[in-house]
């Protein structure tokens, strides 16, 4: 029996209110429900489960197409796979795949989850197409195929309408939960999708993107909501010179395009080319795989709660004003009521309009994306590959590196022979990812030296600053050694599917000690393993020579037993590690305990908090989170360490008070969320380091060091204007003292990643990690350079009876800065540790 169509609910008619009620939302069971119900009753319409959110929740993907196109999915999909890599394909070939195949859309929403509507939206648009069958629809149906993702972070969904119904009616309705939407990484997860370490990243790209490869992937955000109603692209310079031209003129028209059709339709303040740049891969993916990536921002109400601007109060940006007129801005905007469901018509207007173009230009879209192919595949200039030798400092990285590449549809080779590459000579076993590939741009932005543009006129004029970072450079951010080679060389090489190291060995049995490297970051999750089973582990103060090998400061050193053994023999199968035992040991060692970590977590917290959590449990560290009201509850002296990540002074101290002074807009909050740890946390926190604590400060957080702890140091460049001093988000290069523990497996010289962080001097105590002399930069963008020279990145000052740590640079920075995750791995071992 044919499904019919009356039976298809309505989203109105399942949730029992028209989406976009004012304060009314419908919650992540009831939309899977209701997508599943529209998916049996449809034959326009499939749901797929695609797997679990970081919380356990169901992460799910609809198809919407005709329903011959439903029928005939795989072999739509293997048209397409063919025109995004049409290798040996002929002229003929290609004139049948673009006649037969389809305009694959993905379009993804509300991955911001207090960006709610385009969630709620997608309930409409998805029954739109499942039961018009006006000649537009039909349209669009025929000639898409819709990959429809009604949440790009469910879990967050779910917190966000959670705090939302509890706030109702209350003087809170409307604001954000002040905590992170995500476990993990809150705003950020839209900052993840080149190092794809978050689950939803991973499902999204993994079993979509790199599945289907769309033409157009479109992503729904919201903004303020005192500017312009909607924001399409095009986007404003810069964007990343390797986003292939057809790509960067189509963001341009099919943005104008729904631009076009929302005025039409009497939409007032759709505004473009503004705001957000495409600089960074972190948020587009597509753009170096085939297709384009744009983005939509609405103005936001109170989640669901509607707002009244007046005109007085509307604001303008970099580049525009919402209430003038201009060729971006034709019809602008000029105050007034906005709800939920405001947004709701833009978004489902902005939706259906890119897909009538998609629709309508399908063979144009499907012949711009052969043309991309094919100069993918045969690229005008380029690099002709890069080149990691086989010997690195840190192979699991580098292996995580080439891995994350492969997970990019990256294709890597592996020399079966030596070969010989500008003059160089390279042994078997060297990886090779030639540049003329259908991803080959993609593994480019990631492996070249970024040059930031200096966009402005003059050099006295005030920067003009990034959407985003400037630099993602990963061989330098994961000190992992790789060549670009320019000139075309002759290797043999297999391409593998995954870079895997060979198994460690144990050298020597029964030994009552073993060492084995700190120089991995992967050894820092060994450690901890050990330590957990109950094994006694130390670092070497001094080097130490054992046989043919030189084991430097900082080697781990464990005591052996048969327990140990078996562990030791596990580990290094598991994580690849070497383990050599020894018969005596050395006399200069220090014991390492498990450190007692406590992570300062503000109400409203920022990602880097998140990011900090996730790499602590990654690499195996234990660790409490302290909210303001636990610092100021005292008894911190159960701590090894505490650690304050990436947040400014002020929000640290006087909590949402002071954000909302600082342009953060929470101010309206139960007082239990608006407190910093005021005066009586600070006295709880210098308590503390009276003890002996150790108290280690990231960034911005170094401010509250200095200032609120009176940690013996300035920062140097807190009164310069951007005008004198301005990086915001770069690779610099820093001098490391290498024989202070918190220098330990790192290289004398390494990348940091500088995002706005303090300079220093000290005033008394050590520096850890200083700047050189002259260049600076590795990758992206600086001004001002010369106020670094000489001055300390990484600060160890006494404090009494304990220690400040303050780190102005990012260690972790996103998970993305493998180089210097030892920086604080190391900063809780000295906390911990029994240093003679
Ligand atoms: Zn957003």
């Amino acid at each position: 029996m044919g499904k019919t169509r009356s039976k298809q609910l309505s989203p109105e008619k399942f949730l029992g209110f028209k989406i976009g009620s004012d304060r009314k939302l419908a919650d992540w069971p009831q939309m899977v429900e209701y997508f599943k119900k529209l998916a049996d009753s449809s034959d326009r319409v499939q749901m797929d489960v695609l797997g679990e959110t970081t919380e356990g929740n169901p992460f799910i993907r609809l198809i919407i197409t005709s329903p011959e196109n439903l029928k005939e999915l795989e072999k739509l999909r293997q048209i397409q796979l063919k025109i995004c890599n049409p290798v040996g394909v002929t002229a003929v070939e290609e004139k049948h795949l673009v006649a037969e195949g389809k305009t694959i859309v993905l379009i993804t929403c509300s991955i911001h989850s207090s960006e709610i509507a385009a969630s709620q939206m997608s309930m409409e648009l998805a029954h739109l197409l499942a039961t018009k069958n006006t000649p537009e629809v039909k349209r669009i149906l025929k000639n898409v195929i819709l990959l429809l993702v009604p949440s790009l972070n469910p879990d967050g969904h779910e917190i966000v309408v959670k705090w939302y119904k509890e706030t109702l009616g209350t003087p809170f309705e409307g604001m954000g939960p002040p905590w992170m939407y995500h476990k993990y990484v809150g705003h950020d997860n839209n900052r993840d999708w080149f190092m794809f370490t978050q689950k939803e990243t991973r499902l999204a790209v993994g079993e979509i993107h790199n599945k289907w490869h769309p033409q157009i992937v479109y992503d729904l955000h919201q903004m303020g909501g005192n500017g312009p109603r909607l924001y399409v692209p095009p986007y404003t310079d810069p964007i990343d010179p390797n986003v292939d031209p057809v790509l960067q003129s189509e963001i341009a028209f099919l943005g104008t395009s729904m631009q076009n059709e929302l005025i039409t339709e009497g939409k007032k303040g759709v505004i473009s080319h503004c705001i957000y740049d495409a600089w960074t891969p972190a948020r587009a993916y597509q753009h170096y795989h085939g297709g384009v990536r744009i983005l939509s921002e609405a103005a936001s109400v109170g989640i669901a709660t509607p707002i009244e601007v007046k005109t007085s109060e509307m604001t303008g940006g970099r580049g525009y004003h919402p209430l003038k007129q201009r060729w971006y801005n034709p019809y602008p905007w000029t105050g007034g009521k906005w709800t939920l469901r405001d947004i709701v018509d833009y978004e489902l207007s902005a939706a259906v309009a890119c897909l009538r173009n998609a629709a309508r230009y399908r063979d144009f879209w499907l012949r711009g994306s052969l043309e991309i192919a094919k100069r993918a595949l045969n690229p005008e200039k380029g690099p002709y590959a890069f080149v990691f030798p086989p010997k690195q400092k840190d192979p699991d990285t580098a292996a995580v590196l080439l891995n994350t590449l492969i997970f990019g549809g990256v294709h890597v080779h592996v020399a079966e022979e030596p070969f010989e590459a500008e003059g160089v000579k390279y042994p078997a076993g060297t990886y090779v990812i030639p540049f003329a590939q259908p991803y080959g741009r993609f593994a480019k932005t990631m492996l070249e030296i970024q040059e930031y543009p200096d966009l402005r006129d003059d050099p006295t004029q005030a920067p003009i600053r990034p959407y985003d970072v400037t630099a993602h450079t990963l061989p330098l951010i994961m000190h992992v050694e790789a060549h670009q080679i320019d000139e075309k060389f002759n290797a043999k090489l297999k391409h593998i599917e995954k870079v895997s190291l060979p198994e460690g060995k144990v050298h020597g049995e029964n030994k009552p000690f073993y060492v084995f490297t700190s120089e991995w970051n992967v050894s820092f999750k060994a450690m901890n393993r050990l330590i957990d089973e109950g094994a006694q582990v130390y670092r070497l103060y001094d080097s130490l020579e054992v046989g043919d090998k030189i084991f430097p400061q900082g080697t781990f050193l464990v005591e052996g037993s048969k327990k140990i053994l078996a562990s030791l023999k596990e580990l290094s199968k598991s994580l690849a590690l070497d383990f050599h035992g020894i018969d005596e040991k050395p006399e200069n060692v220090f014991k390492i305990n498990k450190p007692k970590v406590g992570i300062y977590k503000a109400w409203s917290s920022l990602a880097d908090e998140g990011w900090t959590r996730f790499v602590f449990e990654n690499f195996g560290f234990s660790f409490e989170i302290l909210t303001p009201q636990d610092i100021r509850q005292g008894g911190l002296s159960r701590f090894d360490a505490l650690v304050f990540a990436d947040y400014p002074r002020e929000l640290i101290v006087n909590g949402m008070a002071a954000a909302a002074r600082m342009g953060f807009g929470m101010a309206r909050y139960p007082a239990k969320y608006r407190v910093g740890i005021g005066k009586q946390g600070v006295g709880e926190v210098l308590k503390f380091l009276g003890s002996g604590g150790t108290v280690v400060t990231v960034n911005d957080a170094c401010n509250f060091a200095i200032k609120d702890l009176s940690a013996p140091a300035i920062n140097v460049v807190e009164q310069k204007p951007p005008s004198e001093f301005y990086i915001p988000g770069s690779i610099l290069r820093a001098i490391f003292d290498t024989t202070c523990p918190i220098a330990y497996g790192l290289d004398r010289e390494e990348a940091i990643f500088f995002e706005g962080g303090p300079v220093f001097d000290v005033k008394l105590g050590e520096s850890v990690a200083v700047y050189p002399e002259t260049n600076s930069l590795l990758s992206g963008w600086i001004l001002g350079e010369k106020l670094l020279v000489g001055k300390t990145a990484l600060a160890e000052l006494p404090m009494g009876e304990g220690t400040a740590i303050l780190i102005g640079f990012s260690p972790l920075f996103r998970s993305q800065a493998h180089s210097t995750f030892k920086v604080l791995f190391n900063s809780l071992l000295y906390a911990s540790g029994e240093i003679p």
